[in-house]
């Protein structure tokens, strides 16, 4: 087959989407990359915190190699629902399928009725929050801004959780340090551990005054997914992942020092004063894996509350949605009934917040895509090749949004655009 007979466009350039693009670059399809942000790194950037820093490189490094390739043309600024529409872009641009890779980066609501009255009056929820950690601190920074109050609460149990529960007990490690003139950094905390680097000018954690922060779950602590637990897993197995989740829990708290209150769910606001002081929590057991609420409440106040409890798709027009996800025919490879050529990728169909998983998924959806269903389509010679014209008309649509963004490609692009340093 003659190379870019076949056009593929992707939504999302982030980690899934780079792996979608790669695997279909190699089989010669012409593949264009709509990403919403100048630079298409997704929660690599903007979710893992910031002391993620050789993590971050070296998938910075994954991604630009993926997309900087023949075949793969990358359209910056470019947003799906904003900049052009889903059932436009699948009926009448020219492409063969249509694969979305657009994540997930709104937050799961707090399921409290009347919670988000309080967003910014004592609530706050994590996507906002560490997309601000990330890039408060840069010039041309226009978000939301919040503060790392001692004593906050974060509801949550996840691997992003104890990420936001660090936050606070780095940070404002910091700011004691620097109070008494002593220098260091989150990379260090990161590294060495907070007790290590305060033993290392002499300090405690004590020394330091701090609270810290607080996570609150409603399982166990061996229920924390710090270690995934493998489908259809024995009851051998199973106990050997959560002995080892406690361990991994164990050390992170050690090294960290935040706290965790296990076994309470939220279930009421504490208001006063039109703030959020104060959650209500229901105590709870778990039972055959499953979360039972009990009539004991508890309640517990704290100057700010993180709710950190997911994350969920954007809804995006002509999207169908089932609840807060959306309603996929086939939860393997993201399809959705309305267009039959479209296809989802990573952690938008997965919700597992982990590269490695979206990685893998992408990878095994665009292969599903690039053999069996162009196969399938082609057999029902539903599948028409570019001719040179179409083929033209579609990389004419392509530059003309590439040059108003003075796109002229990847490389001096993604130079101009790199983010400034972290820390
Ligand atoms: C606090 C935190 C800590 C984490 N720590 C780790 C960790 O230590 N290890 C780990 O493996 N994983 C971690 N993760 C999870 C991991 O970062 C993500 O699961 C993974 O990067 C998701 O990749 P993705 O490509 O599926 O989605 P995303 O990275 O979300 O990419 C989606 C892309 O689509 C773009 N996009 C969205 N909407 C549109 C639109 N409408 N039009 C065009 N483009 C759009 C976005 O800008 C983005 O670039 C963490 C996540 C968080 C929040």
């Amino acid at each position: 087959m003659a190379d870019e007979q076949y056009a593929i466009a992707i939504v999302g350039g982030a980690t899934a989407g780079a792996e979608a693009a790669d695997a279909f670059a190699k089989h010669g399809f012409l593949t264009v990359v709509f990403e919403q942000n100048p630079r298409p790194y997704g929660k690599v950037e903007d979710g893992l915190p910031k002391w993620h820093v050789a993590l971050r490189a070296k998938e910075y490094r994954i991604i630009d190699k993926k997309l900087c390739q023949e075949h793969v043309h990358f359209v910056p600024c470019t947003a799906l629902g904003r900049d052009f529409q889903l059932r436009d872009l699948v009926e009448n641009w020219g492409f063969h399928s249509v694969v979305l890779a657009n994540g997930a980066w709104r937050d799961r609501q707090l399921p409290i009725e009347g919670a988000d009255k309080y967003i910014g009056r004592g609530l706050v929820y994590q996507n906002p929050f560490i997309m601000w950690f990330n890039h408060g601190h840069e010039a041309g920074y226009e978000g939301e801004r919040f503060e790392t109050i001692d004593g906050t609460a974060v509801v949550g149990g996840g691997l992003a959780s104890i990420d936001v529960a660090k936050v606070f007990t780095m940070a404002l490690t910091l700011v004691r340090l620097a109070e008494r003139g002593i220098e260091s950094d989150l990379v260090e905390l990161e590294i060495k551990g907070i007790p290590k680097v305060l033993a290392g000018h002499g300090l405690t954690w004590e020394d330091l005054g701090i609270e810290g922060s607080t996570i609150y779950y409603r399982r166990r602590r061996e229920d924390m997914p710090l270690v995934s637990m493998p489908e259809n897993a024995n009851e051998k197995v199973q106990e050997k992942i959560q002995k080892s989740r406690l361990r991994t829990l164990e050390k992170a708290m050690a090294k960290y020092l935040f706290k965790i209150e296990t076994l309470l769910a939220p279930v009421g606001l504490i208001v006063e004063d039109d703030w959020l002081v104060g959650l209500e929590f229901a105590k709870t057991i778990v039972e055959g894996g499953r979360v039972k609420l009990t009539d004991e409440r508890v309640e517990i106040r704290a100057p700010q509350f993180i709710s950190s409890i997911g994350s969920i798709p954007q809804p995006i027009e002509g999207i169908p949605m089932r609840g807060e996800l959306y309603d996929y025919q086939d939860w393997d490879i993201g399809s959705l009934e309305p267009f039959p050529t479209l296809f989802s990728v990573g952690n938008v169909v997965t919700g597992k917040g982990n590269i490695v998983d979206s990685r893998r998924h992408a990878k095994k959806v665009a292969a599903y895509v690039a053999n069996d269903y162009f196969q399938i389509a082609e057999d029902v010679k539903k599948l028409e090749p570019l001719d040179d014209k179409a083929r033209e008309a579609l990389l004419k649509r392509i530059g003309a949004r590439q040059q108003k963004l003075q796109y002229v490609d990847y490389e001096s692009w993604i130079s101009a655009s790199k983010p400034p340093e972290f820390l």
